[in-house]
């Protein structure tokens, strides 16, 4: 069986070996999938919703165990993982309310009564990128499960541990065996195989543009419903008439949180040029401020790049044309730490502001009036998240309305709440996580005409 050696990313040491799953064993995983969804839909909604409350139960009491994984095996700050394990947690308590509230409606029809039921769909594959390994595997296995759904996951290559524990908690819980499978190996054999498997009913995938449109192309031949969570290259626009000291102070943490490792981060920041100069030597300290550290080290709030690739194409961005305003610190290494950097490029068409480069790089453009800002936020591929920053009420309305992407905040860097729906417009993604309809989207309606006649 090949294996995958996976890598400590802040120190550059052996961690362990996992298996890759071969396509037979994916298509026995799905056959036995089959068979607990049967059994898990036809439970009471009660109690499915105990059952998904005893996962986070189990959940809660492993935060510290599942933390250390992502420390391990991610690089992610240990406090930052505890949160994500916690999240992981909430996120299973928040979707084990929904059994039992997962109504049909009944409408009113000439000749008889017509009811709606809201089915589960079967199996539904789970395919999760490296950046928030547990986080966004919750997104889709809480409330698939919710709705009565079997789940085969699909952690990334380099990041499967906390998943394949959240495996084994299901399993401790009390969750029915082969209700919810992680399935650890390649994206061409693995998560191309839940795309191709015609038992698999629906693909969440989470990951790059480019393999987004794959599986969407793969999905298209079985009329596969699918979820995109795609790229990004978020805007944080700052008007003049903000707080700017508070805008400039956070702007660090909207794009260097997690090595800026992050769909939503926000690496571009448009200053309406009056202020331009000023914000800049705002926002100075706080970026050479920034704890980049040993993610174990009390008091880090940002770690290593996940992988030496990674840390390549990152690097790469850095050549003789990047313009450099000014950078924080990051430790030598071993480790694959990279410090934060801030751009001033001269071009908007600078390839540094215009492609995703999912590290610890920020581009920073002025801009001239309200227009501008707008025409500049919207000039790219992209449309996840941004932030704006103003004290005019109904110029952060319009701004707001104008910007093209699926999720904003405003005078704020605030992004994803898992009561909240998320999600991406334009080659950022197709349909909406999270919030109170998520585990809808995870049935079909039936709709059932009784004759009364
Ligand atoms: P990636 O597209 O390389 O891989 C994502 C997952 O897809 C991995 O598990 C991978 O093994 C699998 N995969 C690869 N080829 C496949 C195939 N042919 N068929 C099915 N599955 C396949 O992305 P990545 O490098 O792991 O993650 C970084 C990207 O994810 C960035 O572009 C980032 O913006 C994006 N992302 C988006 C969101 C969001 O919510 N919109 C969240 C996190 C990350």
């Amino acid at each position: 069986m090949s294996m995958t050696t996976l890598i400590n990313p802040a120190n550059e040491t052996v961690l362990r070996e996992v298996p890759q799953t071969p396509k037979d064993e994916v298509d026995a995983a799905i056959s036995r999938a089959v068979l607990a969804q049967r059994g898990w839909a036809a439970l009471a909604p009660a109690d499915r919703a105990a059952a998904l409350r005893r996962f986070a139960a189990a959940v809660d009491g492993a935060i510290e165990e599942l933390a250390m994984l992502e420390v391990t095996n991610s690089g992610h700050p240990l406090g930052q993982a505890r949160w994500e394990a916690g999240h992981v947690r909430d996120v299973l308590q928040y979707y084990s309310a929904a059994p039992e509230r997962m109504i049909g409606q009944q409408i009113p029809v000439a000749g008889g009564v017509d009811i709606t039921f809201l089915e589960p769909l079967g199996v539904v594959g789970i395919i999760v990128p490296w950046n928030y390994p547990m986080t966004i595997a919750a997104w889709g296995f809480a409330p698939a499960l919710a709705a009565g759904n079997a789940v085969v996951l699909k952690p990334a290559e380099w990041t499967p541990l906390t998943a394949m524990r959240l495996g084994e908690l299901a399993l401790e819980s009390g969750l029915p065996e082969n209700l919810f499978q992680v399935l650890p190996g390649k994206g061409s054999v693995v998560g191309d195989r839940f795309v191709t498997h015609e038992s698999v009913r629906k693909i969440v995938f989470t990951g790059s543009t480019e393999v987004g449109r794959q599986v969407m192309a793969g999905a298209a031949a079985q009329v596969k419903p699918v979820t995109l969570e795609l790229g990004g290259k978020s805007a944080n626009i700052v008007f003049a008439d903000s707080d700017l000291e508070k805008a400039a102070v956070t702007a660090p943490y909207a794009v260097f949180d997690n090595a800026g490792q992050d769909c939503t981060a926000r690496s571009r920041i448009l200053v309406e040029r009056s202020v331009f100069d000023r914000f800049l030597e705002l926002m100075e300290p706080s970026v050479k401020g920034m704890k980049v550290g040993q993610p174990t080290a009390e008091g880090t709030e940002v770690g290593p790049l996940v992988h030496k690739n990674h840390f390549d194409s990152v690097s790469s961005f850095l050549d003789d044309e990047a313009r450099v305003a000014y950078r924080g610190s990051a430790p030598e290494g071993p480790g694959y730490f990279f410090a934060p950097t801030v751009l001033i490029p001269e071009s908007r068409t600078d390839r540094r502001v215009t492609d995703e480069i999912f590290g610890p790089i920020v581009s920073v453009l002025p801009f001239d009036d309200e227009a501008d800002a707008i025409a500049l936020a919207n000039s790219t591929e992209y449309g996840l998240s941004g932030s704006l920053w103003t004290r005019d009420v109904s110029r952060a309305i319009r701004v707001a309305r104008a910007y093209e992407t699926g999720t904003l905040s405003v005078n704020s860097h605030s992004s994803v709440r898992y009561s909240t729906p998320f999600g991406g417009v334009k080659q950022s993604g197709l349909g909406r996580e999270l919030g109170p309809d998520a585990a809808e989207a995870f049935t079909e309606t039936k709709n059932v005409f009784i004759s009364t006649d």
